[in-house]
C-alpha cells in the first residue's frame, strides 16, 4: 500500500513547488492502492501545492439536438430518449467523469470554487481568477490565464490523453473543433470549441523530452511538467505538422474528420 509519505515524496521528486499553480489530473484507479484512499491522496496534493485546479466534468448535461452544423459527428435527432435523462448543470451538480471520486472530495473541501462551464467545469483553490476566465464561449480561458505563471501540470497515474491543456493548443493552432449542447438553468446552450480525440496525446511526451519529470509509484508512472513548455512545444509541433497528436486508430471518426479538414484547408 502507498502511504501519505510516499505520495509526498513523489510530489517532491516531481519538483512540484508549493507556490506554483498546479493543474492536477489524478486517477481514481490510484485510490485503492493508497492507505486512507482518496482522502490521503488529496491530502498529499494539498500539502504540496497551495493553488490547484482539477477537472470536475459533467458529461451527463449533454444533449443531442434535432439539427446542427455539418461535420460535427453527431446524429441529430438521435437523442430524443436519452435527452430526457440529461442533468441540468449547476455549481452543485456532482462530477460524472472517470476521476469523479477525488474530484468530488476536492469539491467539498473548504474554499474550493468551481467554474461554470456546463460540461468541462474545473474546481480551484486559490485560483479564482483562472476559473472566472473559463466560460462557455471560452472553454480554455483558464488554461490561457495560467500561462506565464510557472504553472505545473501533474499527471498522477493519468495518461497524457487527460491533458485538457492540449485541447487549448489544438484550438489555438486552428485545428477543427466541434459543437456540443448542454442543459443549464437557462435552458439548452451551445458549447463551442468542443475538443476532438485525445488518444494520440501520449506522443507529446517524446517532444517534451527532458523537461518531463517522472517518478515511479509501484507499477505506475507519475509525470509533471511546465504548462508554458507544454503549450510552446505543442504549438510549435502543430505548426510544423498539423497532423501531429492525432491517434493511430484507422477507424477513429474524430481524427479522420480532423485529417480531412486539414487536407481541405491546405488546398
Ligand atoms: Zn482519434
Amino acid at each position: 500500500m502507498l502511504q501519505y509519505r510516499d505520495l509526498k515524496n513523489a510530489l517532491s521528486e516531481l519538483e512540484i513547488k508549493r507556490s506554483d499553480p498546479v493543474i492536477v489530473h489524478a486517477s481514481s484507479s490510484l485510490i485503492p492502492q493508497v492507505k486512507g484512499g482518496a482522502q490521503t491522496l488529496l491530502g498529499a496534493i494539498l500539502a504540496s501545492a497551495d493553488n490547484i485546479l482539477m477537472p470536475s466534468f459533467t458529461l451527463k448535461t449533454m444533449i443531442i439536438p434535432e439539427v446542427g452544423p455539418e461535420d460535427n459527428l453527431l446524429e441529430y435527432g438521435s437523442g430524443r430518449v436519452e435527452n430526457l435523462s440529461a442533468s441540468i448543470f449547476t455549481l452543485d451538480l456532482p462530477a460524472d467523469f472517470e476521476d469523479q471520486v477525488i474530484s468530488e472530495l476536492f469539491r467539498h473541501y473548504p474554499d474550493v470554487i468551481r467554474s461554470n462551464h456546463p460540461i468541462f467545469s474545473f474546481l480551484g483553490l486559490g485560483l479564482d481568477a483562472a476559473l472566472a476566465s473559463q466560460t462557455t464561449a471560452e472553454p480554455y480561458g483558464h488554461i490561457q490565464y495560467l500561462q506565464g505563471k510557472n504553472t505545473k501540470i501533474l499527471l498522477a497515474d493519468k495518461e497524457p490523453s487527460a491533458l485538457f491543456s492540449l485541447h487549448f493548443c489544438e484550438k489555438d493552432s486552428g485545428r477543427k473543433q466541434f459543437v456540443r449542447w448542454a442543459m443549464t438553468e437557462n435552458g439548452i446552450i451551445e458549447c463551442p470549441f468542443f475538443p476532438g480525440c485525445s488518444n494520440g496525446f501520449h506522443k507529446i511526451l517524446f517532444h517534451l523530452g527532458n523537461e518531463v519529470k517522472q517518478t515511479q509509484m509501484q507499477d505506475h508512472t507519475w509525470f509533471a511538467f511546465s504548462l508554458d513548455f507544454l503549450i510552446q512545444t505543442t504549438l510549435q509541433l502543430l505548426h510544423e505538422d498539423p497532423y501531429a497528436l492525432l491517434c493511430n486508430d484507422l477507424h477513429c471518426e474524430k481524427c479522420n474528420l480532423t485529417r480531412r479538414d486539414i487536407r481541405q484547408r491546405r488546398r
